[in-house]
């Protein structure tokens, strides 16, 4: 069985930088200290490691939030979207039947998703991964700086 994206439970494919590398790259070039802590990698599924980009956050709470935050916005459609019963799907064509279905299945996914938390003992771990105040204002300068750019 795979591991869990621990952002959203959904079968994690890769590592993702709790701090981006970018950050991580120009502390080291001003000489700032981080908490080893921050440098951890942590399991994420591709959507959730995308969504994050190079943004920095001061916890995985708070990083998990921004991307189910963002999860949700990017996915309103889908989440809109009501119950069909079976009735009224055997009424419709079969390409509108299909895509009504699978609408349904992904909205579902979104709905595990956003609903997710890790189980406790992890949640735990993860609450130690804070980066301090003082590397959270330097990088909040930083992230500000980097959002304008892109
Ligand atoms: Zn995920």
């Amino acid at each position: 069985m795979g591991t869990d994206c621990v952002y959203c439970g959904e079968v994690a494919t890769g590592r993702d930088h709790f701090l981006p590398v970018s950050a991580s790259v120009l502390l080291r070039a001003l000489s700032i200290d981080i908490d080893d802590r921050c440098l951890v990698t942590l399991p994420a599924c591709k959507e959730c490691n995308t969504l994050a980009g190079a943004r920095v956050f001061r916890t995985v709470a708070g990083k998990r939030r921004y991307i189910k935050r963002t999860l949700a916005k990017r996915n309103a459609k889908v989440l809109a979207l009501r119950d069909w019963d079976q009735d009224e799907l055997e009424e419709l064509g079969w390409t509108l039947r299909t895509t009504i279905i699978s609408g349904m299945h992904k909205r579902d996914q979104i709905k595990r998703r956003l609903a997710w938390l890790p189980a406790s003992d992890v949640e735990k771990t993860l609450s130690r991964i804070d980066i301090g105040s003082g590397s959270a204002r330097n990088l909040a300068a930083w992230d500000g700086m980097s959002r304008k750019r892109a």
